[in-house]
């Protein structure tokens, strides 16, 4: 619950400043809010997928069933959950939370990966953000897996440890990159924070990150934190890269 003063501020803002949607531009109810025709476009993750890395098959499978990729290269972390697909579509709204300071639309965004992630929530720990190496924090000033964690943490009264994980070394924006790339481009990029250690030993632990394209980072992510002991550790994302061959 907002102070009341507060609420007047926002209602005064809102005046003046008509909240509008950070894609579209239209105008919507509340700040952070985005417009039903964006909304529209995106495709959200609903039907059949690959039981442990979250793949989205076209087509109905039977349940547990595992993509290609999993079959070849068993994922280190127990399973991957995304709200929807990272496409032309939601591109342009992923980009503006990541680097266009439109952190507010962690509000509409939060209760989608709370969906997305109900199959392992219920038995969560502790939620831990992918880390930005600290340069990359200068630039960037916040960190967008930290804002969701924090926004899940609240809605769903589950602890959350921002700096439980962090990177020892900068690495390159993996944008370019293919999968093989990626994979060495973030090697032993990631540590355990040891004042947090006791936090994870034998907990479910849920990562938190925005976009999962090759899974090259977290696979490094969890590779820490069952080094420390974690019991079990799923990824839970806002989008999902949905080409074959690249899960
Ligand atoms: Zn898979």
């Amino acid at each position: 619950m907002k102070p009341v003063l507060n609420r007047a501020f926002d209602t005064f803002i809102d005046t003046i400043l008509p909240p509008r949607c950070i894609v579209s531009g239209e105008i919507v109810a509340e700040q952070g809010m985005l417009a039903p025709s964006v909304w529209a476009q995106v495709r959200f993750i609903e039907g059949s997928v690959c039981e442990s890395c979250g793949f989205p098959f076209d087509y109905e499978v039977i349940s547990g069933s595992l993509c290609a990729s999993c079959l070849d290269y068993p994922p280190n972390f127990a399973s991957a959950r995304a709200s929807f697909v990272y496409d032309e579509a939601s591109r342009d709204m992923i980009l503006g939370f990541k680097h266009g300071d439109q952190t507010y639309a962690v509000k509409s965004f939060a209760p989608l990966m709370l969906r997305a992630g109900r199959e392992f929530l219920n038995r969560a720990d502790l939620l831990v953000p992918v880390p930005l190496h600290p340069f990359r924090l200068v630039m960037r000033r916040y960190n967008q897996a930290a804002l969701l964690a924090q926004a899940l943490s609240k809605q769903a009264n589950i602890p959350a440890c921002l700096d439980l994980l962090k990177r020892t070394r900068p690495t390159q924006s993996q944008g370019h990159l293919n999968a093989d790339e990626r994979r060495k481009n973030v090697r032993k990029a990631f540590a355990l924070n040891e004042k947090k250690a006791e936090l994870v030993k034998g907990k479910t632990i849920i990562l938190i990150d925005d976009v999962y394209t090759t899974g090259a980072t977290v696979k490094e992510c969890t590779k820490a934190l069952k080094r420390a002991g974690a019991s079990e550790v799923h990824i839970l994302t806002l989008a999902r890269v949905a080409r074959e061959g690249f899960g």
